[in-house]
C-alpha cells in the first residue's frame, strides 16, 4: 500500500521538529509536519528561550549594584520594557524562521495548520484536506493548567508573560514550581514588587530540600514576598487592580496575577481517544519505551507523554523515535540521570537523587547514603556585600561510593551541573571527584574538595 507520507508529525515543537528532520534527512522518509501556531513550539516561542532572555534582562540591576561595590561609578537607570519586548520579538522571529528553514532544508513539507488524527493511517488538516500516512507522531506538547477559582479569567499564564503591554508595579505569582519561581525572580529583577502564593510548605517541591531551602531564603532576602501554605480562593477586579482573596482570608491587591500551577498534556480533541490510544489520568498519551502507543502506527514524544517535561528530553525522544522507525537503529530515549536547572536568582542545578529521595528509595534497598555538602558565601558576592550563599552537595551511596545526586545553588549552577552530569552519568564515584584537582579560585572547586560526609542517612 502506498501512502501520501511515510511520517506525519503533529506539532512543530522540540520533539516534533527533531523527529521530522532526522526521519527525512537521515532516514530518507517522506515527511510532513503540521504546526497550528508558531514553528519551534513552547521552548522557542513561549518557554525556555524567551524566559532565559528575560532572566538575562532581569540580572542587570544586581550586576550594576555589584559593579559599584567593585569600584565602578555605575547606575542602572530605568528599564524600557517596550524596547526589550521588541528585541525579544525580533529574536523569536529569527529563531522561528531558522526552525522552518531547517525543516525545509531537510525536505520536510510544512503545513501551517491544526491537524487531527482520523484513523491509524489518516490525518486531517483544519481545512479538511486529508492525507494517508504510514506513521503518525503526536508531538503536541502541553499547556498551562489554571485551577477553576472565581475570577481565574483575570489572571495570565506564562504564555502571556512575553507579550505584556506594560510591566506591572505589583505582581502575584501563584504556584511554587520552577516556572513560578523563575518568573517571580524575573519580575523582581525588572523592578516589580512580587508576591508568590503557594499552597505547599516551601517552593520547588521535588528538588533537594536543602537546595530549594537556600533558593527560597535567598529569594525572600532579596525582597520577594513568598507566602507558603496559602492558595488563592478567588480573584476580583477593584478600581486599583486585581484583588486576590487568600484561603487564609487575606485580601491583597495586584496589577497582574500570573498562574503557574502546572501544565497538562495537549492530547484532547485530536481524535486519539476513539482510536484506542491509551490516555492517562493527566491526559498524557501512554507510550512504551519506544514511544509507541497502543495503536502500532501512532507514536508520541515530548510533553504530551508527560514523562520528563524538558526540551532536551523531548528532543531525545523525537530522535530516538526517528532512529528506530526510519534509520533501522533501534534506540530508546534514556530517562535516567537527566540534569536540569532552575533559572532563579540564585540558580539551582540538579541531577540524580535528592537527599530525601535517596533516603526514601535507595537507602532502604541498598544501605546508607553519605551526604557531602558545603554551603558558603562566594568570594564575588561577599566582596560586594551580599549575603548570598552557594551550595555544593553530593549524595553518595556508602557501599559503592557512587555519586547518586548532585545539587548546586549559586550563579552559574545550570552551567556547572551540565558538566558534573557527564561524570555522574559515567558512574563516577566520590573518589573520582576527589582525585580531580581543583580549579582555584572557583566556587565549584568545593565539589572536589569535600573530605568528610556531613551526615550519613
Ligand atoms: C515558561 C516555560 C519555561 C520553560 N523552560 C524550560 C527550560 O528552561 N528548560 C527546559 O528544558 N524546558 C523548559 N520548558 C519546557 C519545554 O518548553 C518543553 O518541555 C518542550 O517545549 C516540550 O517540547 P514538545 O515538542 O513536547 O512540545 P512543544 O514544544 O509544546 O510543541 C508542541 C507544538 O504542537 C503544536 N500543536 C499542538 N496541537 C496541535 C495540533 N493539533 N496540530 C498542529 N499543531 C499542534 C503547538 O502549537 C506547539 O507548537 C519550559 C516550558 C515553559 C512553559
Amino acid at each position: 500500500m502506498t501512502f501520501d507520507y511515510d511520517l506525519f508529525v503533529i506539532g512543530g515543537g522540540s520533539g516534533g521538529v527533531r523527529a521530522a528532520r532526522i526521519a527525512s534527512a537521515e532516514g530518507g522518509a517522506k515527511v510532513a509536519l503540521a504546526e497550528e501556531s508558531r514553528m519551534g513550539g513552547t521552548c522557542v516561542i513561549r518557554g525556555c528561550v524567551p524566559k532565559k532572555l528575560m532572566v538575562f534582562a532581569s540580572e542587570y540591576p544586581e550586576q550594576v549594584q555589584d559593579a559599584r561595590a567593585y569600584g565602578w561609578d555605575a547606575s542602572v537607570g530605568s528599564f524600557d520594557w517596550t524596547r526589550f519586548r521588541g528585541a525579544l520579538e525580533n529574536e523569536l522571529d529569527r529563531l522561528e524562521a531558522a526552525y522552518r528553514g531547517t525543516l525545509l532544508n531537510a525536505g520536510v513539507t510544512i503545513y501551517d495548520a491544526r491537524a487531527v488524527v482520523v484513523d491509524p493511517h489518516r490525518v486531517r488538516l483544519a481545512d479538511g484536506t486529508e492525507f494517508s500516512v504510514k506513521h503518525i507522531l503526536i508531538a503536541t506538547g502541553g499547556r498551562p493548567f489554571v485551577p477553576t477559582v472565581p475570577g481565574a479569567e483575570l489572571a495570565v499564564t506564562s504564555n502571556e508573560m512575553f507579550h505584556l503591554e506594560t510591566l506591572p508595579k505589583r505582581a502575584l505569582v501563584v504556584g511554587g514550581g520552577y516556572i513560578a519561581s523563575e518568573f517571580a525572580c524575573i519580575l523582581h529583577g525588572l523592578g516589580v514588587k512580587v508576591t508568590m502564593m503557594y499552597r505547599g510548605a516551601s517552593i520547588l517541591r521535588g528538588f533537594d530540600d536543602e537546595a530549594r531551602g537556600i533558593v527560597q531564603t535567598t529569594m525572600q532576602a532579596r525582597g520577594i514576598d513568598i507566602q507558603c501554605g496559602v492558595d488563592v480562593a478567588g480573584l476580583h477586579k477593584a478600581p486599583g487592580g486585581i484583588v486576590a482573596r487568600g484561603t487564609d482570608g487575606s485580601m491583597q491587591e495586584f496589577d497582574l496575577v500570573m498562574y503557574a500551577t502546572g501544565r497538562l498534556p495537549n492530547s484532547g480533541g485530536i481524535g486519539l481517544e476513539s482510536l484506542g490510544v491509551g490516555i492517562g489520568v493527566r491526559g498524557q498519551v501512554l507510550v512504551d519505551e519506544w514511544s509507541q502507543t497502543a495503536v502500532p502506527s501512532i507514536y508520541a514524544v515530548g510533553d504530551v507523554t508527560d514523562r520528563i517535561n524538558l526540551t532536551p528530553v523531548a528532543i531525545r525522544e523525537g530522535h530516538a523515535f526517528a532512529d528506530t522507525v526510519f534509520r533501522g537503529v533501534p534506540t530508546k530515549a534514556d530517562h535516567q540521570l537527566v540534569a536540569s536547572a532552575v533559572f532563579t536568582q540564585p540558580e539551582l542545578g540538579s541531577i540524580g537523587l535528592s537527599e530525601e529521595a535517596a533516603k526514601r528509595q535507595h537507602s532502604e534497598a541498598q544501605g546508607p547514603i553519605e551526604i557531602f555538602a558545603a554551603s558558603f558565601r562566594p568570594m564575588k558576592s561577599l566582596f560586594a556585600g551580599r549575603e548570598d550563599r552557594v551550595l555544593m552537595k553530593l549524595v553518595v551511596d556508602q557501599a559503592s561510593q557512587r555519586v547518586l545526586g548532585c545539587h548546586i545553588v549559586g550563579n552559574g549552577a545550570g552551567e556547572m551541573i551540565q558538566l558534573a552530569a557527564i561524570a555522574i552519568k559515567m558512574g563516577a564515584t566520590k573518589a573520582d571527584f576527589d582525585r580531580t584537582v581543583a580549579v582555584h579560585p572557583t566556587v565549584s572547586e568545593e565539589l572536589v574538595t569535600m573530605r568528610k560526609p556531613v551526615r550519613v542517612v
